[in-house]
This record gives C-alpha cells, sequence and structure tokens, in this order.
C-alpha cells in the first residue's frame, strides 16, 4: 500500500517489552482520535526489532489491552522483525549514496571524547572520530550516517514549528549496529513508508528523534508525515514514570472494569471537556464523542498526572 489517496493513515507501534501504561495509552487513545477524526486508519504495529528486551506473551497483553478500551485497529497486524529485508534495502541505498560509514568507537569512547552535552540515551553526541575512516585493527561496532550542518525544521501539530541541528543535538547517528541489527531510526521511516503512515501521533519523548527521522527520509527520497507530539503522563510532582510506577498504578491491567473512568481521564488530559453524561457509557461511545471534539490546538503544551 502506498500513499496514492490521500486517506489519512495514522498508527500506534507499541515495543512488546512491558504491558501498556497510562503513557502508552495517552498515545493510542491520541493517534486512534487524530485518525478517526479525518476519516482515517488507524494501523498496530508491534516494534519487535529488538528480540532481547521482549517479554513473552506481552503481545497478546496489549492487544487484549487495546480491545478493552474499544481501540480496535484496522487491517492486519505489523510485525517490525518480518521487514529486515526492507530495512537492509534502505541500509543499501544509504551506503550506495556515499553517507554511511563503519565506527569502531564504542560507548564509553564515545562518552569520554564527547564535549557537548548528553541529551538524552539513545543519542550522545557523536564527535566524528571514524568519519575520515577507522583506526587500524578496529572492529566496526555500528555503520553512522553522516549529518548535514543545515538545522531540520518541522511544523509539530500540538508544538507547532520545531529545529534542530544534528550536528548539535547526535552528530552522525547509527543506523546499525556492528552485528547487523538495524536501529531504531532507520526501522522506524522505513516502517512507516511501508505501511503508508502519514500521520504519526506519539509522546514528546520521542520529539528528540524526529528531525533524525526526516533527515532520513530526505536522504531516502519519502515522504514526510504529518506529526503530532503528545504531552507525558508524569507521577506526582512532575516525576518521570519509573518502572515501578509503570507495573502498580499505571500498570492498565489494574483498571480492568474501570476501563470508562480512565478513559475520560485520558480525554481531559488530552485537552477535551467530556460532558457528565459519558460518565455511564461504554467505551466505544465515548471514544466516538472524541472524536467529534479533539483538537490537537487545543492539547495542552505542558504534560502531568492524570486526574481522575
Ligand atoms: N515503539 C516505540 C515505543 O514504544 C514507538 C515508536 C514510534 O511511535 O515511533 O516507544
Amino acid at each position: 500500500m502506498h500513499l496514492s489517496s490521500n486517506e489519512i493513515i495514522g498508527r500506534f507501534a507499541p515495543s512488546p517489552t512491558g504491558s501498556l501504561h497510562s503513557g502508552s495509552l495517552v498515545a493510542a487513545v491520541g493517534s486512534w482520535l487524530l485518525a478517526k477524526a479525518g476519516g482515517g486508519r488507524w494501523l498496530l504495529r508491534i516494534d519487535d526489532l529488538d528480540a532481547p528486551r521482549q517479554v513473552p506473551g506481552m503481545v497478546d497483553d496489549i492487544l487484549r489491552t487495546l480491545e478493552s478500551f474499544g481501540l480496535t485497529w484496522d487491517g492486519e497486524l505489523y510485525w517490525q522483525s518480518r521487514h529486515k529485508e526492507a530495512y537492509l534495502q534502505a541500509f543499501d541505498q544509504l551506503l550506495q549514496q556515499g553517507v554511511l560509514y563503519p565506527c569502531g568507537c564504542s560507548r564509553k569512547e564515545i562518552a569520554l571524547s564527547s564535549s557537548a552535552p548528553h541529551h538524552d540515551d539513545d543519542c550522545r553526541p557523536y564527535p566524528g572520530s571514524c568519519r575520515n575512516g577507522m583506526r587500524a585493527g578496529a572492529v566496526v561496532r555500528s555503520w553512522r550516517v553522516r549529518v548535514s550542518a543545515e538545522e531540520i525544521c518541522f511544523d509539530d501539530l500540538r508544538r507547532g514549528r520545531v529545529c534542530q541541528r544534528l550536528g548539535e543535538r547526535c552528530g552522525d547517528f547509527a543506523l546499525r549496529r556492528g552485528d547487523g541489527g538495524f536501529a531504531y531510526q532507520l526501522a522506524v521511516v522505513v516502517d512507516d513508508h511501508l505501511s503508508g503512515v502519514n500521520q504519526v501521533v506519539r509522546g514528546d519523548d520521542l520529539l528528540p528523534s524526529t528531525p533524525r527521522q526526516i533527515y532520513l527520509q530526505r536522504l531516502l527520497g519519502l515522504p514526510q508525515p504529518a506529526y503530532c507530539h503528545l504531552p507525558l503522563v508524569t507521577g506526582p510532582a512532575g516525576a518521570k514514570l519509573s518502572k515501578r510506577d509503570n507495573l502498580v498504578s499505571h500498570h492498565l491491567g489494574n483498571w480492568t472494569g474501570r476501563e470508562r473512568a480512565l478513559l475520560l481521564a485520558v480525554l481531559r488530559f488530552l485537552g477535551l471537556d467530556p460532558p457528565r453524561e459519558l460518565a455511564g457509557a461504554a467505551c466505544g461511545e465515548i471514544l466516538g464523542w472524541g472524536i467529534g471534539h479533539f483538537d490537537p490546538a487545543r492539547i495542552p503544551l505542558a504534560g502531568g498526572e492524570l486526574q481522575l
């Protein structure tokens, strides 16, 4: 399927490394509502590229949870692990374009040599040590893409104009590990294109990755989807949700039988004001009301605790 029609195609892409929590539910509901509000389709992708981090039984758990909230998906599930051939093709295309190079640096070496601040875990500014060749005898630990000096900007449906210089943020970033495994940044760009996704709605934690993904889309000649990054759910006093929070208070399994109350709380978190009468409604009806009222411009800028 390709982008020949004007139909909106959104998606939700959980990684089966744990159960869905209230933060994932915000991303699921937000992406569902925006796709449906535009008369579009909502696809479900299982981001199972990183085999060692997966937890057995999680895919079923995620599917059951989505169903219990009335979040039905369109078409077949898309499994990332079944598209390695497509990642390889994209990688080869970039290799032929001369924008990739092998890198022999370990994480530790990069951390030591990097003077720029370290922003997030997947992205230490890489100082470019192997840009002009690896030192003699080094083994290939990753394949990196050369970034350009230009500023990459996009218009986020909620955040407005967002700009980033990749060189300052992350430097030449890795697309493939030395053992052959592909990085999330490459996979997500290929996956969204292969499944015709033209609307990406996800949490603010992925906002800093978006310019890297846009850079890859431009190199590969792929269309750029619309982006909408959603506020993050936090614990008390703005604390980042910890694994423990996820497992205890935010684990959606603890909400069995109270899905409707949580769904209404998610709608309020997304800037909607559902009427009191909806309190007794089924999840499908609550979501149906949300379709008619969802507006990315009304989503609050700041995240916070989910108010029940
Ligand atoms: N699988 C990623 C995650 O669970 C989301 C990828 C995306 O939405 O682009 O964080």
